[in-house]
């Protein structure tokens, strides 16, 4: 629309003056519609950070809120509406990445790995299932952690736990235990260093599904799932040439379309990058696409899901063995009032063990309460235990017993099994056992080099997508 001569100055002074307002606002902390951050440290919010320097941690989130948003809400939304084809049963989602990145990890090779692992097994899935797939990464954000307990003790010695990147560092002394805030404005760098890289990876060439071939090439082509993969990426090239052969170029084949999300811990950091969106007018948390809450702060009247509650990015809740059918309804009530599909997502860890009489119920549930939810499976946290020789680990059996259990539990109350959320890495290294490689507990030592909880790596990653397929085909059928 082109307006002339007064009228253009006028609605341009208009805006100019609605900018003004809107930064100063944001910058005094408030974000309309939602909680101030007073209000949400008024509700006592778990797994925070004791800062020793409030004036700091004030003065990072003034620079913060000012910064440019590192995903835009017309992305969350498209997201949104992909995820609401999950909760249809129409699409599969696939979320993976680091249990917490570290800042040292922002390397071109290391995203890559990771990238082209989530990719591989996206094919697999999508290939073998015939199903839409909608790829997440646990990525460009996911820098600060939980902990069961407030301290470590080694030696001796103890210590403030490691609370992500985002917190204080990992290395094992009182300096670098001691909460940093500017260490959040490392997460925006780095993060925005991510996603740039993941943008220019995603749609410039690297993830066109010609490459199909490419992805394989430094894997271990001798292993049985490596040559598994080849043969795939083979039928798929196939196809690729019969429908060019047809007059068919899409460009459908030559990008993907991939998310960020993270678990949205800090609420300093989560507050201060939440804007509202001048289209829609809605407050989105521009952090990154898709956030969650996790198993440990997650209760209904808390700060987290109230904080939450009030954005309007696409959700996800992790959901563990404790979870009753009345909680879930009240959750539900107060994260989507208003039944949007794809706005929630419940990331199920459970336990092999206990996965297939704790999920039946819930399910139930939420069928007769109507809502549309996300089923995705999270076969890692309920299965974390630590070998005799000091590792903590997952054995990989145990992840594929309770991917088979959330099958099961779905198939029996008639529900789509919508997706999977996996820790893993592109690389080699030895944090989980088993699997075709038949990691032992001697093993481990080799390359364990997680900052912290175990990921399965490039081999058991791609493993798993193979048995998912085969699940995923006959819940389709
Ligand atoms: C995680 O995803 O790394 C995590 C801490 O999960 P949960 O909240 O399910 O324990
Ligand atoms: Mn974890």
């Amino acid at each position: 629309m082109i307006l002339a001569g007064e009228t253009a100055a006028h609605a341009f002074g208009a805006l100019e003056y609605g900018w003004a307002m809107q930064f100063a606002t944001l910058n005094a902390g408030v974000v309309p519609g939602v909680p101030t951050l007073d209000e949400l440290r008024a509700l006592k919010p778990l797994q925070q950070p004791e800062w020793p320097d409030p004036v700091a941690v004030e003065q990072v989130m003034s620079q913060l809120r000012t910064l440019p948003p590192l995903v835009f809400a017309g992305e969350c939304d498209d997201l949104t509406a992909k995820v609401g084809a999950v909760a249809r049963g129409e699409a599969f989602l696939l979320q993976g990445g680091d249990c917490a990145e570290t800042f040292d990890g922002v390397t071109a090779e290391n995203i890559r790995a990771k990238l082209r692992v989530l990719l591989q097994m996206s094919v697999v899935l999508q290939y073998a299932a015939s199903v839409p797939v909608v790829k997440v990464g646990r990525i460009a954000g996911q820098y600060a952690k939980p902990r069961s307990s407030g301290d470590e003790t080694r030696g001796g010695v103890t210590l403030p736990s490691y609370r992500g990147d985002a917190v204080n560092g990992l290395e094992f002394t009182p300096e670098a235990r001691i909460p940093d805030p500017q260490r959040l404005r490392g997460v925006y760098n780095a993060a925005a260093a991510t996603l740039n890289l993941t943008r220019a990876f995603t749609t410039g060439g690297y993830a066109d599904l010609h490459q199909v071939h490419a992805w394989n090439t430094d894997f271990v082509r001798s292993s049985p799932v490596g040559q598994r993969y080849e043969q795939l990426a083979s039928e798929i090239e196939r196809a690729l040439a019969f429908m060019r052969a047809c007059g068919s170029t899409s460009d459908e084949f030559r990008t993907v379309d991939f998310y960020a999300s993270h678990e949205a811990l800090i609420l300093e950091y989560e507050h201060a990058l939440t804007r509202i969106d001048s289209r829609t007018e809605q407050p989105y948390d521009v952090s990154g696409h898709l956030l969650w809450v996790g198993e440990r702060t997650r209760q209904l009247d808390g700060a987290h899901v109230e904080f939450l509650a009030s954005l309007s990015n696409p959700l996800g809740v992790k959901i563990g063995p404790t979870t009753t059918p009345e909680y879930i309804r009240a959750l539900i009530d107060k994260l989507n009032p208003k039944g949007i599909e794809g706005r929630l997502t419940f990331i199920t860890r459970m336990g092999a063990g206990k996965i297939r009489t704790a999920l039946p119920p819930l399910l139930e549930a939420v069928r007769d309460h109507g809502s549309p939810i996300a089923w995705v499976c999270d076969p890692m946290h309920g299965n974390t235990y630590e070998t005799p020789n000091g590792y903590k680990t997952r054995n990989f059996d145990d992840v594929v017993d309770e991917v088979e259990g959330f099958f099961d539990a779905h198939e029996q109350v008639g529900t789509w099994p919508g997706g999977l959320h996996v820790e893993l890495t592109g690389d080699d290294v030895t944090e989980c056992l088993g699997g075709g490689e038949a990691l032992v507990a001697e093993d481990l030592v080799s390359r364990y080099e997680t900052a912290c909880d175990p990921r399965l790596n490039r081999h058991q990653s791609l493993e798993l997508a193979f048995l998912v397929a085969e699940r995923l085909r006959s819940a389709r059928a």
